[in-house]
C-alpha cells in the first residue's frame, strides 16, 4: 500500500521521464519551434497566401499539430489574417497597433483575434478554401479546446506537476510571439525595406523563435511569396525548413520574391513562381529611396555649414508617407521644415500626387493622370525626378 503511495508521489513530482532542466529546455524548445512552423509555414504561408502546398501528409500533421498546442481553427485563423492583409492599420483591422494601441496587442493579442473570429461574415469573406473535412468538422472546429487539454496530460505523465509549468509557456507562446510581438510590434518598430501602405516594418533581419516571421514588411510588400527574407543579411528559418522539405518531395513552392534589390526587373519578373511588388509599392518605395532620400541629403549637406535644424529620423522616415501616421504636433513640425525648402516641398507635392494615382486600380502609362503626372515631372527641372519619372514610365511598360 504504502509502496503504491509512494510510487504515486514519485510519479506525481518527477513524471515518468524524470528529465532534468536541460531535458526539459530542449522538449520545450523543440515543442514551441514546431508549433511557429506549423502556424508560420502551414497556417500562414500555405493556408492564407497559398505561396506554398505541402504533401497531405504533412499538412495533417500540421493540422494535429496546431489542434493539439493552439486550439486554433485553420479556417479562423485564415480569415483573420486575411482581413488584416486586406485592411492593415486601419479601423477595420483586427489587430493594428496605431488603431488599438500596443499595449492591448502585447497583453490582450488572443482576446482581439477570439473577438475577429465571432464575426461569422469575416469567417464567409476570408476563410475560403480552408480544410472542409470530416475531421475538420467533427473534430478539429467543435473540439479545438480538447488538443490542448491532451497537451496538458501529455505534459503531466511526462514530467509530473512541473509539467503543468511547461504547458502554460507552450500555450503562451503563439499567443505572445504571434499575435502580440510579430502583429503587435511588427506594425511598430523596426526598419522597412518596402514602402507598403500600411506600417508594417522588419523586426530584427533574424528571429529563429518567430521562424521569418520577424520579416513583416518584406512580407506586406510581397504577400504571396513563400520566402520572407529580401536582403543577403536576413535570414528566413521558416524558408530554410521549406527548402528542405521541397528536397524531401514534402513541399511545392509556388511563389517566391526575387530577393535581388539590384536586379533591374526585380520588381517586374512575371510568372507562375514569382511573386511580384504592386505597382503602387514599387513607386512609392522607389521613389523614397531614389527622389526624397538624396534630396534630404542635399539639403543636410548644403545646410551643413549654417545652422539649421536638422530633421529627426523619425520625421525623415515620414517623409516616405508624407507624414500620414504623424501626430499633429510632429505634422506641423515637418511641415515646416519642408516649407523653408522650396525643392523638397515640390518633391512632397509630387509624392502626394503620384501616391493618390497609385491608389487607383490598374493604373498604367496609358492612363491620363499618371502620363500627365510623368509629363510634370520630367519638366520640373529636378535631376532626380526626372530620372525617376522616365524609369516609372519604363516600369509601367514592362509591366503592362
Ligand atoms: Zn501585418
Ligand atoms: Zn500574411
Amino acid at each position: 500500500m504504502w509502496t503504491m503511495v509512494a510510487l504515486l508521489l514519485d510519479l506525481a513530482s518527477n513524471g515518468i521521464v524524470r528529465a532534468g532542466p536541460g531535458t526539459i529546455f530542449v522538449y520545450l524548445l523543440v515543442m514551441t519551434q514546431l508549433t511557429i512552423f506549423t502556424v508560420t509555414l502551414y497556417l500562414h504561408r500555405s493556408q492564407t497566401h497559398r505561396s506554398v502546398d505541402f504533401h497531405p501528409a504533412l499538412t495533417h500533421a500540421f493540422r494535429f499539430w496546431s489542434w493539439l498546442t493552439t486550439a486554433m481553427v485553420t479556417r479562423e485563423w485564415v480569415a483573420v489574417h486575411r482581413m488584416h492583409h486586406a485592411h492593415s492599420d486601419t479601423e477595420q483591422d483586427p489587430h493594428s497597433p496605431h488603431v488599438l494601441g500596443i499595449g492591448t496587442l502585447l497583453f490582450k493579442g488572443t482576446e482581439l483575434y477570439a473577438e475577429a473570429c465571432r464575426s461569422k461574415e469575416l469567417l464567409t469573406k476570408y476563410g475560403r478554401g480552408t480544410p472542409d473535412d470530416w475531421i475538420e468538422r467533427h473534430v478539429y472546429t467543435p473540439h479545438c479546446n480538447c488538443g490542448p487539454t491532451v497537451l496538458a496530460i501529455v505534459d503531466l505523465a511526462l514530467f509530473g506537476v512541473g509539467g503543468m509549468a511547461i504547458w502554460a509557456i507552450q500555450m503562451m507562446w503563439i499567443p505572445f510571439w504571434a499575435a502580440g510581438v510579430v502583429n503587435g510590434i511588427g506594425h511598430w518598430w523596426g526598419y522597412r525595406n518596402f514602402e507598403t501602405a500600411d506600417r508594417s516594418a522588419n523586426l530584427i533581419p533574424w528571429a529563429m523563435w518567430v521562424g521569418g516571421e520577424e520579416l513583416h514588411n518584406n512580407h506586406h510588400a510581397f504577400p504571396s511569396s513563400a520566402k520572407f527574407s529580401m536582403r543577403r543579411f536576413e535570414f528566413d528559418l521558416g524558408w530554410l525548413v521549406i527548402q528542405m522539405l521541397a528536397g524531401l518531395k514534402l513541399a511545392h513552392v509556388k511563389r517566391v520574391a526575387c530577393a535581388d534589390r539590384k536586379h533591374p526587373e526585380y520588381h517586374a519578373i512575371k510568372g507562375p513562381q514569382h511573386a511580384t511588388l504592386a505597382p503602387r509599392v514599387w513607386a512609392m518605395t522607389e521613389y523614397f529611396r531614389k527622389v526624397m532620400l538624396p534630396a534630404v541629403r542635399d539639403e543636410t549637406r548644403r545646410c551643413g555649414a549654417t545652422p539649421s535644424p536638422s530633421l529627426s529620423l523619425r520625421l525623415r522616415r515620414a517623409l516616405a508617407d508624407g507624414g500620414r501616421w504623424l501626430t499633429a504636433d510632429d505634422r506641423v513640425h515637418l511641415n515646416a521644415w519642408i516649407d523653408a525648402r522650396p525643392c523638397l516641398r515640390t518633391l512632397c507635392e509630387f509624392r502626394t500626387q503620384l501616391a493618390a494615382l497609385m491608389e487607383q486600380r490598374d493604373v498604367d502609362v496609358g492612363s491620363d493622370g499618371l502620363s500627365r503626372w510623368a509629363h510634370a515631372a520630367e519638366v520640373s527641372g529636378i535631376g532626380s525626378l526626372q530620372t525617376f519619372a522616365a524609369s516609372l514610365l519604363a516600369n509601367t511598360i514592362a509591366t503592362r
